[in-house]
């Protein structure tokens, strides 16, 4: 019996564990590979930390793998990922050769590892391509799209559909990001681990140090965001709605907290806008943290009285989640997966301006009574729907499903 799996029972239930043990007996030893384009940065690495450890602990042989590129290949993967979050993105014949020529490559290194494995999950357009460049396989491939692609470039989407048609089955975050395909369509929304250094209780002391580690004032209101820099998740307008919101809250502060990731080459340039236009101001702090900063995010997510995620695009969102965990209303913007957590007047609030999020704000200073209420309820709203023993369930759900597609019937237990 693993004490990992077991130090989940507390928070999840002992009958979700148990859960968990059925559905993976049938499966131990299977050969599972991950593939995706960065170990840091970003919520798939986040997620793929705390995932493949626990079905190691179900006894599944997995493992999880890296591509790597040189800057034409990110700054086309960038592109691709903007394009089918509906951004006009220019992707050059050149970008295009450089993303297959990676894929080539990598289909290569990888070979030995990719033939060999039962049930291959390709995360997100970067490793897309490594199935066609691959030839001959045993196992099944399935394409996991962790981004907002309910309306992109046409042309884009063409493009990447010709490889992703070749894999076993697809899983989107949501119904409305799925994409006809030729293949069976799985939903999976993501989690979080709450028993991760980022997730875990954290003592009180903890979130005062981090606050003076990084000049917050603890004794007054905060305003935050920990989002990576990308205009996606429009830091600016969090700025916009900070200014709005001091004018009834002078002592507001406001935390802009972000790293970067390795596989987005945009991050620099959208942290010197934010830098332009916090500049003068000492209540907004800029941080760029680390990687491995998970306990400083942690302790400012629970310093927050007031956390934003204003993003115009949203794949899932785990930094909601994550807020909402701490037991935060979270101000989310309208878009994508923050709307399958922030339930509106609920759980959070759902905006689409600087204005309308300083009008929550001031709402959520104004009545502490309710925003506690409302933060009650996102906990009891993450426990149910977004812990990683939920998604570790449908991944084991979803392997059987694959593997058996051609029986004409299932048992799960
Ligand atoms: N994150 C982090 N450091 C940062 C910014 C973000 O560790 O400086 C984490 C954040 O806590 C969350 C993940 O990265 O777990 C971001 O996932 P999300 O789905 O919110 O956005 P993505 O970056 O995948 O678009």
């Amino acid at each position: 019996m693993s004490a990992l799996l077991d130090s989940y029972a507390d928070v999840a239930g002992a009958d979700v564990v148990q859960h968990l043990r059925q559905l993976a007996a049938p499966l131990r030893g299977l050969k599972i590979v991950n593939i995706n384009s960065t170990r840091a940065g970003g919520g798939v690495a986040e997620i793929l930390h705390k995932l493949v450890p626990l079905m190691q602990a179900l006894e599944l042989d997995v493992r999880w793998e890296v591509i790597t590129g040189g800057g034409a290949f990110y700054q086309c993967t960038k592109a691709m990922h903007n394009a089918l979050q509906g951004q006009p993105a220019p992707l050059s014949e050149a970008l295009l050769r450089a993303y297959e020529q990676t894929n080539a490559d990598n289909a290569e290194t990888l070979a030995p590892v990719l033939r060999d494995a039962d049930v291959v999950f390709i995360h997100d357009p970067q490793p897309a391509a490594l199935l066609r460049y691959l030839g001959e396989r045993k196992g099944k491939w399935i394409w996991r799209c962790h981004i907002d692609a309910s309306h992109p470039q046409r042309s884009v989407w063409r493009y990447l559909r010709e490889f992703i048609a070749d894999y076993d089955a697809s899983v989107f975050s949501l119904a409305d990001f799925a994409r006809p395909l030729p293949h069976p369509v799985y939903l999976v929304p993501p989690s979080i681990d709450p028993l991760s250094e980022k997730n875990r209780d954290l003592p009180a002391w903890q979130v005062t140090e981090a606050c003076h580690r990084h000049q917050v004032d603890s004794e007054r209101p905060l305003m935050l965001q920990v989002s990576r820099f990308d205009r996606f998740k429009d830091p600016l307008g969090v700025i916009a709605a900070y200014r709005l919101a001091r004018q009834f809250m002078p002592a507001l502060q406001l935390v802009l907290a972000g790293g970067s990731a390795d596989d987005d080459p945009e991050g620099a340039a959208v942290l010197e806008e934010v830098h332009a236009a916090a500049a003068g101001d000492d209540d907004i702090k800029v941080l760029l943290l680390p990687s491995d900063a998970h306990l400083t995010i942690n302790a400012l997510q629970r310093a927050g009285q007031f956390v934003l995620q204003k993003s115009l695009r949203e794949g899932f969102g785990l930094t909601v989640t994550e807020a909402m965990w701490k037991g935060k209303p979270v101000i989310g913007g309208d878009t994508g997966g923050i709307r399958l957590q922030v339930i509106n007047h609920h759980t959070g609030f759902l905006v689409s301006t600087p204005e309308g999020a300083a009008l929550r704000v001031r709402y959520l200073h104004q009545r502490g009574d309710i925003a506690a209420e409302m933060g009650a309820k996102a906990r009891e709203f993450v426990r149910e729907n977004f812990l990683i023993t939920r998604q570790l369930r449908d991944y084991l759900t979803l392997v059987t499903s694959v593997l058996h597609a051609r029986e004409g019937r299932l048992e799960l237990s």
